[in-house]
């Protein structure tokens, strides 16, 4: 039986289950992210040895007695510390068909563990892929993009059917998958710079002077000299200029 408040829709579709572990190349060691009955699990462990694999419902772990190649920690991914057998992780990685209700805080604590994490393909529902993915100028968009587009190399594949998994979700899904930037090529993961952007977008609809509540008088030369017009909106600034703006507008390093 299925558990909803775990998001189990368990990927039943081959084609989909090989074409996510297909995508997979970690450079180092990695984990799963909620194995359920090891759809992907088993074919990862016919590719790789001494995974882990974190699964949050205790009535899932039967489906991997026995298993060589990999070990179930019984435990809520959100909550780990970026440790194995109290060592952190280093250059590591992550794969997993992701419930949907945890999909983006998943991602964004992958952003926060950035010097940890440096490859991961998911399967996520399709809006918060496009969310991610997103380019300035469009309507999707906002501080996900900036974010995970700042430290990350992404690509998306699908969309997904909903009849590839069981249950099926009433939403398409969407494969994404990420390497982390070259360290000269990534943006400042600090919490300051996070919370700028964050704030920048808080009121999409709003000019960026508006949104920022006029907490920076210098705003208006500042875009002007990054070539935006004074009365932009948070969504039509490029990726590139955020760290400009940020470090034009707060007087702080990166
Ligand atoms: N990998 C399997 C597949 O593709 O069929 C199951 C995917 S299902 C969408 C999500 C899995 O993540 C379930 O097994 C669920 O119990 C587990 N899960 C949900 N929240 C979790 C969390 N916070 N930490 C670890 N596992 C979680």
């Amino acid at each position: 039986m299925a558990r909803q408040k775990y998001g189990q829709n368990f990927l039943v579709d081959h084609h989909w289950q090989k074409k996510i572990v297909d995508l997979f190349d970690p450079p180092n060691g990695f984990a799963e992210i909620g194995p359920g009955k090891g759809a992907l699990t088993r074919l990862l462990a016919e590719r790789f040895k001494n995974f882990v694999a974190f699964e949050i419902d205790r009535s899932l772990l039967s489906h991997h007695d026995h298993q060589k190649n990999y070990k179930v920690l019984l435990m809520d991914f959100l909550k780990w510390d970026f440790c194995l057998n109290t060592k952190p992780v280093e250059n590591f990685s992550l794969i997993g068909n992701l419930p949907y209700e945890s999909g983006s805080a998943i991602v964004l604590r992958l952003i926060e563990h950035i010097d940890q994490v440096v490859h991961f393909v998911f399967m996520l529902q399709k809006e918060v892929v496009d969310r991610i993915c997103a380019s300035h100028g469009t309507r999707d968009f906002g501080s996900f993009s900036v974010l995970v587009q700042g430290q990350f190399d992404i690509e998306s594949f699908g969309p997904v059917p909903p009849g590839a998994f069981r249950p099926a979700p009433k939403v398409q899904s969407r494969l994404l998958r990420a390497r982390r930037k070259l360290k000269e090529k990534r943006q400042s993961s600090s919490p300051e710079y996070f919370d700028f952007v964050r704030s920048a977008f808080q009121h999409k609809r709003k000019t960026l002077k508006n949104a920022l509540k006029g907490r920076y008088p210098e705003l208006e030369v500042l875009l002007k000299k990054l070539g935006l017009k004074s009365n932009c909106r948070a969504e039509e600034i490029p990726l590139d200029l955020w760290p400009q703006l940020f470090i034009g507008l707060t007087r702080r390093e990166l």
